[in-house]
């Protein structure tokens, strides 16, 4: 196993040796990461390998690309975002001038999920990167092959007191996650979340935790069902419902017969999308037989409630062996079923309803704080509605998943589905830390103000509370 006490000593003393990289050889960096994602193929086969299959388009746009595009943002405006900024000193501080430095905070570990194995791990090492410190990847388990060739690719390019790969399972993980760094970067599900949170404060080491959970959305009673199912469609059976702000739950506004055409209209569309799903290389397969069980095991807890289930035509032994979990729409599930309790993190949408806007509000605000909510509507005052009375990390109106793809939005959590963000310039601040300075004139008003307190100390106290 790898000593990873001393991996994170040499990053440390390699920091240490050089603790402030300067925007030329951040650029030099980040060059390097967007080089490795012109290597296409070999991501697409090895990601592949370890799915079963998964589309070679959504390796391309929802990884390679997204590395891609989010790193040439940082490269350019590495330079900007790392000048102090200047702010401005009180009265009763001058003479003296006051800014702000956003300086590396050291080795970054990171740890990352399966689902988007290049992504999820590769953006944040060049954010880590971009601001200037050191990095240790722990990827997921689940994911060897991709993990053997991001691991081969990255020390071609960066000596490993810059930036390393460990593999293994939940023990290694936890025994990572228990390292003293200077930041930790966690991505994954709430449940082990948790964990690191507990593990990272015994150490005092500052997290960013990408979480998941049950992002909802909501459709109003106007808005066309085809459009909604089209993009409801496309948010949940992308990779197979793999994707941590995939539509979990889809509510329809009005009488449960709404809810029942919304679904029929999805499952339209999912046909349109993926026929032959079997054999459709479009639609991926799940990732683990694990993972195969719990969605199996979700649905028939539905079925045996009585619950209405459109799947299309299968048979279960052959699709069970190939992991293609048939593309499921639950209709008017019930709340006490796992579904509507758990993330369901793969292939199946529930479809409920709600009589008005304000009980689709107060149903959001009964469970966690989603890390996605999306709202179908052309009325502003019924979207603002929304977004005034409810939390999320983020918010896609009129659509799935498209706030993640702007580098100039912030993409993180709320709550139990995580803390702090990344993308862009809010990555940059996430792993920085904003160190305030302020410099002084020889002479300062502490000359003013000094013991024995008198007359004088007495007016300039007074002063700090005019209005
Ligand atoms: P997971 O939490 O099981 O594993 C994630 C990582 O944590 C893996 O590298 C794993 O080895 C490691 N890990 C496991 N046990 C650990 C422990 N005790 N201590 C420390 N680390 C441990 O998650 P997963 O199944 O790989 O991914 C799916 C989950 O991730 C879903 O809940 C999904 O919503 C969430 N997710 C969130 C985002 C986001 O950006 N917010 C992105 C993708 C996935």
């Amino acid at each position: 196993m790898t000593d990873l006490n001393a991996l994170l000593e040499s990053q440390r003393s390699a920091f240490l040796q050089q603790p402030n990289r300067s925007v030329a050889d951040r650029r030099d960096d980040l060059k390097k990461i967007e080089r490795l994602m012109l290597d296409q193929q070999a991501w697409v086969d090895a990601i592949s390998a370890d799915f079963g299959q998964r589309s070679p388009i959504e390796t391309r746009l929802l990884e390679l690309s997204l590395v891609l595009r989010g790193t040439r943002d940082m490269r350019r405006k590495v330079a900007r975002w790392m000048k102090p900024e200047c702010v401005p000193t009180p009265l009763l501080a001058q003479p003296g001038r006051s800014y702000v430095r956003r300086d590396p905070k050291g080795v970054v570990g990171i740890v990352s999920p399966w689902n988007y194995p290049v992504q999820l791990a590769l953006l944040p090492l060049a954010t880590a990167l971009a601001a200037g410190n050191r990095a240790i990847i722990k990827p997921s388990e689940l994911t060897p092959n991709t993990n053997d060739l991001m691991t081969r690719l990255l020390a071609q390019v960066f000596p490993a007191d810059q930036v390393s790969v460990v593999q293994g399972g939940p023990d290694l993980a936890e025994a990572f996650c228990a390292l003293p760094f200077d930041h930790l970067f966690y991505t994954g599900s709430t449940r082990v979340g948790r964990s690191v949170a507990a593990a990272a404060g015994q150490n005092l080491v500052p997290v960013t935790l990408e979480l998941g959970g049950k992002s909802p959305a909501i459709v109003s009673a106007t808005y066309p069902v085809a459009d909604a199912a089209h993009s409801i469609a496309w948010g949940r059976f992308l990779n197979a419902g793999q994707t941590c702000v995939a539509v979990d739950t889809a509510i329809a506004i009005g009488s449960p017969e709404r809810a029942r055409a919304l679904g029929q209209a999805v499952a339209q569309k999912v046909q349109t999308f993926y026929p032959d799903f079997a054999n459709n290389p479009d639609y991926s397969t799940v990732i683990a037989g694990q993972h195969y069980a719990r969605l199996e095991s979700m649905v028939d807890e539905a079925r045996a409630a009585g619950v209405e289930v459109l799947q299309p035509e299968h048979n279960s032994d052959d699709v069970r062996q190939s992991r293609k979990f048939p593309p499921t729409i639950v209709i008017n599930p019930p709340e006490h079923l796992r579904l509507m309790r758990e993330e369901i993190f793969g292939p199946v949408l529930p479809v409920i309803a709600k009589p008005d806007i304000q009980s689709s509000v107060d149903y959001v605000n009964a469970h966690d704080r989603p890390l996605a909510l999306y709202v179908f509507s052309d009325h502003s005052s019924e979207i603002e509605h929304v977004l005034d009375h409810t939390h999320s990390g983020g918010v896609t109106i009129n659509g799935a998943m498209l706030h993640l793809a702007n580098d100039h939005l912030p993409f993180g959590g709320n709550g139990p589905s995580g803390q702090g963000a990344y993308h862009g310039k809010y990555g940059f601040d996430e792993l920085t830390h904003p160190r305030a300075v302020f410099r002084s004139g020889r002479w300062h008003s502490t000359r003013l103000v000094a013991p024995p307190y008198g007359k004088r100390a007495e007016q300039i106290t007074g002063m700090a509370f005019k209005l």
